[in-house]
C-alpha cells in the first residue's frame, strides 16, 4: 500500500546521504564565527504576528503574501519566522542582551517559513545560516560582517561568487527618493500590479522589488537611490567601499539592489552566484539602524545578513566541493548462534567506550545475511563469532577492503589495541575535544 500522507509542498527530509554535508556546514559556520567574536543565540520558531509586520514591514511580499500566520487556541495571532532578524532583534531586548557591553554579535542557524511557489533553490521550509551585529553605526561593523561571509566562502571553498553593494539611504534622504519613485511610478500606474497600487501610496520603495514581470520591467527604469544619499549616508557607503578595498573584497556597486524588506536602511548587500540559475542569491543582508527602537528597544543601530544553507549546499555540489563523509563503523561483528551473539554485544560495547564504532546482528540473521549488511554499510572490518571462535576465544578479523584476515583474542583489550595499531581514528578523542575539560562520570 502507498504511503497515504506525503510531506508537505516546499519541504524536504535531510537524509543520512546528506545530513552529514549539513553538519558540516553548520560547524564550520560556527566556529568560523568564533573567530570574530560571534556566539549562537537560538530563537523560537513562532512569534506574535505583530514582530513580523512591524519590523519586516506590512507592504513586503514576506508578510503580504509568504507568512504562515495562525491563530492559536488562546486565540492569539502567531506567525512562523519567515527570517531570523526580527526574532533577533525582539530577544536582545527582551533579554537586555541590548543594555550590557556593545557591540552584541550574534549568530544563528535556523529554520524559516515562506509559503512561495517551490522550485529549485526556494522551499517553503528553508535553512538560513546568519548574523547580527548591534551597537555600531561604523562602516568597520559592515566591513566586519561581510568579510565574514567572504572568509566563510573561502573556508568552504566556494568559488565565483560575487559580492554586490548598495545603500539605500536613511529615513532622512529618502524622503526626497520615495517622492521621486511615486512621481515616476504615478505616471505608469496603469501598467502596475494590485499590490503595487497600493505600495505606491505607502512604500513606493517596495515597487523595486515585485516579482511581477510587467512592475519589474518599469521598475528598471525608476530613478536610483544612489542619486538621493544625504552627505552623512554618502560618506558611511564611501566607508565602506574604503574598507572592503582595504581587505581586499571585491564588490560591485549594483544600485539596484533593495532587498525585501523594509527594515533596512544605508548599506544593502548581496552574494550572487553563477552556479545557482534563477535563485542566484546565496546570502542577503544589510544595516538597520531603527529597528531595535522601532521594537521599544534602545535606539542602537544593527547589521546583520542571512544565507540560505540549501543554496549554499547547491553552489558546492555545482562546483563539485566534496564534503567529507564520515567513517563508516570500523567494526561489524557477526554471531552464530546465542551464545556468540551476547558475546558479540558485549565486545562492540567495549570498543564503543573506547570510541571505536561497532555493531553487531540485532535482527537474529542468518552469518550471509549479516556479512551482506556489513559490507552495506561499508564496515572497515568484520569479524564472526561462532561456537569455535567462543572455544579458543580467538577469531579472524577481515579488513573488508583488501581481504586481508588477521587472528586476535577475543578481549576488550587486545581488540581495542588492534584498532589503535590499525591507526583508526578514535571517535573519543573528537568527543573529547567537544567536551573541552570537561569529563562524564
Ligand atoms: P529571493 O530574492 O531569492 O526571494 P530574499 O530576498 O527573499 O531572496 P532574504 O529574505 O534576504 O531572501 O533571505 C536570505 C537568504 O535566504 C536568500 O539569499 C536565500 O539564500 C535564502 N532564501 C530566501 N528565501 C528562500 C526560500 N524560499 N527557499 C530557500 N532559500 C531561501
Ligand atoms: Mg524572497
Amino acid at each position: 500500500m502507498a504511503l497515504e500522507i506525503k510531506s508537505i509542498k516546499g519541504t524536504a527530509d535531510v537524509l543520512p546521504s546528506d545530513s552529514y554535508k549539513w553538519q558540516f556546514v553548520e560547524r564550520l559556520f560556527l566556529d568560523t564565527a568564533r573567530l570574530y567574536g560571534f556566539n549562537e543565540i537560538r530563537i523560537p520558531t513562532f512569534e506574535d504576528k505583530r514582530l513580523f509586520i512591524r519590523s519586516v514591514g506590512d507592504t513586503t511580499d514576506v508578510v503580504q503574501k509568504e507568512m504562515y500566520s495562525f491563530t492559536d487556541q488562546g486565540g492569539r495571532e502567531l506567525a512562523l519566522r519567515p527570517e531570523g532578524t526580527a526574532g533577533v532583534n525582539r530577544a536582545v531586548i527582551e533579554s537586555g542582551l541590548i543594555n550590557g557591553a556593545l557591540p552584541v554579535k550574534l549568530a544563528y542557524n535556523l529554520s524559516c517559513f515562506r509559503a512561495e511557489k517551490p522550485q529549485a533553490g526556494r522551499m517553503r521550509e528553508f535553512h538560513q545560516l546568519g548574523m547580527e551585529l548591534f551597537g555600531s553605526a561604523s562602516p568597520s561593523a559592515d566591513a566586519e560582517i561581510i568579510s565574514f561571509v567572504d572568509h566563510f566562502f573561502g573556508v568552504l571553498g566556494i568559488k565565483n561568487v560575487s559580492l554586490e553593494i548598495n545603500s539605500i539611504g536613511c529615513p532622512h534622504c529618502r524622503k526626497n527618493y520615495h517622492a521621486a519613485l511615486k512621481a515616476y511610478f504615478e505616471e505608469r500606474k496603469e501598467h502596475l500590479c494590485e499590490t503595487c497600487l497600493g505600495r505606491l501610496e505607502k512604500n513606493p520603495l517596495r515597487i523595486l522589488d515585485c516579482k511581477n514581470p510587467e512592475c519589474h520591467e518599469i521598475a528598471k527604469d525608476a530613478p536610483v537611490v544612489l542619486d538621493y544619499l544625504c552627505d552623512d549616508c554618502r560618506a558611511h557607503f564611501e566607508g565602506l567601499k574604503k574598507r572592503l578595498d582595504t581587505l581586499n573584497i571585491s564588490y560591485t556597486v549594483n544600485p539596484r539592489i533593495v532587498r525585501g524588506l523594509d527594515y533596512y536602511v544605508r548599506t544593502v548587500f548581496e552574494f550572487v552566484s553563477g552556479d545557482l540559475g534563477a535563485q542566484s542569491t546565496i546570502c542577503g543582508g544589510g544595516r538597520y539602524d531603527g529597528l531595535l527602537g522601532s521594537l521599544g528597544g534602545a535606539d542602537q543601530p544593527g547589521i546583520g545578513y542571512a544565507m540560505g544553507v540549501e543554496r549554499l549546499l547547491m553552489v558546492m555540489k555545482a562546483q563539485g566541493i566534496e564534503i567529507p563523509a564520515p567513517a563508516s563503523c570500523d567494526l561489524y561483528i557477526g554471531s552464530m548462534g546465542e551464545e556468540a551473539s551476547v558475546k558479540a554485544l558485549g565486545l562492540a560495547a567495549s570498543l564503543r567506550e573506547e570510541g571505536f564504532s561497532a555493531e553487531c546482528d540485532i535482527i537474529g540473521r542468518s552469518v550471509k545475511a549479516q556479512m551482506k549488511y556489513a559490507d552495506k554499510i561499508g564496515a572497515r572490518y568484520s569479524m564472526i563469532l561462532g561456537d569455535n571462535e567462543l572455544a579458543e576465544n580467538k577469531a579472524k578479523i577481515k579488513n573488508m577492503a583488501t581481504g586481508e584476515t588477521s587472528e586476535v583474542a577475543l578481549d576488550d583489550e587486545t581488540l581495542t589495541r588492534f584498532f589503535y595499531d590499525a591507526g583508526i581514528d578514535d571517535l573519543s578523542e573528537s568527543i573529547k575535544d567537544t567536551l573541552g575539560g570537561f569529563t562524564i562520570e
